[in-house]
């Protein structure tokens, strides 16, 4: 059989920096593990923009619908700032996010112990936390027709619409039950269909889907407001959470700084699945291109590692090698190995992105 393949984008800034690391990773898995991928790499955000003068090349899109994951580092910088909307670096992600359908964003939030104080929270809360929440990524607010800002009278109106189909509600929520199923087969599903049809839509399908197809799952149901004071005031009562786009938005950054660092946190962006069964598949750390500390060494590649994990996880049912990953990482804290994001108030000296990368490697 073929090897599996990736195609590797490591974007701007810092992503090619914490790719670097990805890469050895990888390298890694083939000598140690017999877990060979056939790799190419490609251009994407202002760094295809400087050499082909766009955020994504046709050839590269073509390469990302053809791969069974893409691992995609960061886009964008202030060199990009002025130029055109239709060429920005971000754009480059979008394209990718809506040819290849990814309508499913995978956000976990989990606490390393080693890191449970970098939390905003108290240690007990947080410590051993671990949620996964999955926000419909290519549909509601953000995209719904009508939308603009347009005159009413002699005062201007800023219009946007929540819409959803019953198949848009289903497709996520199936998405969010097959993980539960691989988690602690629990999902609570947030929306607030107390003020709006779409929520009660939703509200309805989600149950519609668990009831025919998904039984065995735990379902409970959440207004967001509530689920987001309940995400600070007792997160360890959440599985899998599953939400539309905008509330999905707020309440995964919300999460997120349960956890600590930007520089710790992977993600997932699903499709549908391909003729070989895989899902297509995006994998990206959560932060972005970190111009003020590109090319000085400094940034954490555990975000990015992480993503890789996630793929193995997700696009090649490589569960117990994501585990060692994932282990490895948590052993790495547990030792005491900081970059410089990490280092708490007590001070002391950071290790460089290349000696993280070594001592997970490592370990
Ligand atoms: P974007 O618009 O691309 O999301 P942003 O400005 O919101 O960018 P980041 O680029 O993620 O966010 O940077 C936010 C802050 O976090 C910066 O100070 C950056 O240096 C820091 N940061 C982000 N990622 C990392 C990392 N991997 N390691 C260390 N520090 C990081
Ligand atoms: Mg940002």
């Amino acid at each position: 059989m073929a090897n599996p393949s990736l195609l590797i984008l490591p974007g701007d800034g810092i992503g090619p920096e914490v790719m670097a690391e990805v890469r050895r990773v990888i390298d890694w898995f083939g000598a140690n593990k017999g877990l060979t991928f056939d790799v190419s790499e490609d251009l994407v955000g202002g760094a295809s923009y400087d050499k082909h003068g766009t955020p994504l090349t046709d050839a590269a899109m073509a390469k990302a619908q053809e791969v069974d994951a893409v691992l995609l580092g960061a886009v964008g910088g202030p060199k990009y700032d002025d130029l055109d909307f239709s060429v920005k670096p971000e754009r480059g992600l979008l394209r990718l996010r809506k040819e290849m359908d990814l309508f499913s964003n995978l956000r976990p939030a989990q606490c390393f112990d080693a890191l449970a104080d970098f939390s905003s929270l108290k240690h007990d809360i947080v410590a051993g936390l671990d949620i996964m929440i999955v926000r419909e990524l290519t549909s509601g607010v953000y995209f719904g027709e009508p939308r603009g800002i347009h005159k009413e009278g002699n005062e201007r109106v800023g219009i946007n619409t929540q819409r959803y189909t019953e198949s848009e509600i289903a497709r996520v929520s199936r998405s969010a039950f097959e993980l539960a199923r691989k988690r602690s087969n629990k999902v609570c599903s947030m929306e607030k269909a107390n003020v709006m049809e779409s929520g009660v839509l939703w509200r309805d399908v989600v149950q519609e889907i668990h009831d025919a197809e998904y039984p065995d799952v735990e379902l409970s149901h959440m207004y967001a407001d509530n689920g987001a004071m309940q995400l600070v005031r007792a997160p360890k009562q959440f599985d899998v959470i599953v939400t539309d786009n905008l509330f999905g938005d707020i309440l995964s950054d919300c999460a997120a700084m349960l956890t600590g660092s930007l520089g710790m946190l992977p993600s997932a962006s699903l499709g549908l699945p391909m003729a070989n069964g895989r899902p297509k598949a995006l994998y990206e750390p959560v932060h972005g291109s970190a111009p003020d500390i590109t090319g000085q060494g400094k940034a954490n590649p555990i975000a990015c590692i992480l993503s890789f994990a996630m793929a193995l996880r997700y696009s090649f049912d490589e569960g117990d090698n994501a585990d060692l990953l994932e282990g490895a990482v948590q052993q790495v804290l547990a030792d005491g190995a900081r970059t410089a994001d990490l280092m708490g108030p007590e001070g002391g000296t950071p290790i460089s992105t290349t000696e993280m990368g070594d001592a997970i490697l490592a370990a």
